[in-house]
């Protein structure tokens, strides 16, 4: 049977009231714009009946315009900046002698779970916030800037998998100095198809289709894999790589998929050798951060994701019957990565534009204003 799906960190449960969005989102005073994450696009249709996998993007960008949305606007975007901002963040205390390992932290599941039982490792996270926040800050600064509304007239709404998110969003680092916060509301995958059976849309026999609303919207296959576990890990390899100078092993790294609990690769990339690992669900985490602090594992770059199987398997998601459905969703998920134009993110063209007309370098003083946060410990 349909079993209970419980966030693994005990985040926050999904409790928001939608029927208020819903009035406003009808308000055409209000300017409301949204960010899909990428996990919601191959999962969301088994709420409609529809094939676990099966990527329903253009459906789902012109359902999100049918509900009210002004924009509609995707989390691969600002994943693909994640991966600018943390891809140059590794490499910077990499080959500078900065803390090693380096761990994610898209992940707030993980960054919780490390600030209460691993504070000791709070310096080796990555000061990147995550896709979720980047684009909530981007929002209200360079979508402000492009589109003439005032960062206080933008609601930013975001659609994720994750229960974890709608705490990370009320974090007193993801705001202004004014109390604006970066994501206004953030609403489950279940709660958006709540929301569409309440307006009666159904996106099983939903015929229309649209694209994602220019210069935030745009997203490569290695923002599409974020959503799995390994898949942080992969983009951030495909970019590391090109920018050392790797020519021979620079785009699918089969090594880091997969569903075991710990995985780990040697990597040789233009003759540096980087070790990495995948941290599949958080129970995983703690002994592996133990044989870190023994000594016993070497390693340089750590992904962590507090879900088994990442984001498609998220506490917000559809609750699969098991991990075969976590399974297909997943092979839908590379799917839509092989059939992406684009499959590295320093090849987006949108992120490539922000970096040009507004953030100026990656890590750069802008960058780090807006996209990096802090840590703090929590332990009791
Ligand atoms: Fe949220 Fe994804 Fe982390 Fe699960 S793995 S807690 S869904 S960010």
């Amino acid at each position: 049977g349909q079993c209970v799906k419980i966030c693994p960190v005990g985040a926050l449960h999904e409790k928001i009231d939608l029927k208020n969005l819903n009035h406003d989102l009808k308000n055409p005073m209000k300017h409301i714009v949204v960010q899909m994450a990428p996990a919601i696009k191959n999962t969301i249709g088994e709420e409609f009946g529809i094939l676990p996998g099966t990527d329903i993007t253009k459906k789902m960008v012109a359902a999100l315009k049918d509900l009210g949305f002004d924009r509609v606007f995707s989390t691969d975007f600002s994943a693909d900046v994640t991966i600018m901002e943390e891809g140059t963040e590794f490499l910077d205390r990499f080959t500078n002698g900065g803390k090693l390992p380096m761990f994610t932290s898209c992940c707030p599941g993980w960054i919780n779970y490390a600030e209460i039982n691993h504070p000791e490792f709070l310096d080796n996270l990555s000061s990147c916030k995550s896709p979720q926040q980047i684009f909530g800050a981007l929002s209200k600064s360079y979508y402000s800037k492009i589109s003439g509304v005032e960062p206080s007239e933008v609601y930013s709404v975001s659609i994720m998998p994750c229960t974890a998110k709608k705490d990370e969003n009320i974090r007193d680092t993801m705001m202004d100095h004014e109390g604006n916060k970066d994501v206004d509301m953030v609403i489950t995958t279940r709660e958006l198809a709540k929301l569409f059976k309440l307006n009666k849309i159904n996106l099983a026999g939903y015929e229309k289709e649209e694209e994602f609303d220019r210069l935030l919207g745009e997203g490569t296959g290695a923002a599409r894999i974020f959503a799995s576990t390994g898949g942080v890990m992969e983009a951030a390899l495909r970019t590391v790589s090109d920018v050392l100078g790797e020519t021979s092993h620079s785009l699918e790294y089969k090594e880091v998929r997969g569903f075991e609990g710990v995985r780990r690769a040697n990597l040789v990339l233009a003759g540096k050798e980087v070790n990495v690992a995948v941290i599949n669900g958080i129970k995983n985490a703690t002994p592996f951060l133990e044989s870190v602090k023994k000594g016993e594992t070497t390693v340089d770059f750590v992904e962590v994701m507090a879900c088994v199987g990442g984001c498609l398997n998220g506490g917000g998601a559809p609750a699969p019957d098991n991990m075969r459905v976590v399974a297909t969703r997943k092979i839908g998920l590379y799917d839509s990565d092989e059939k992406s134009a684009l499959r590295k993110s320093h090849e987006n063209l949108e992120v490539k534009k922000l970096y040009e007309d507004f953030l100026g370098k990656p890590g750069g003083h802008k960058s780090h204003h807006l996209l990096h946060t802090h840590y703090k410990s929590r332990k009791k």
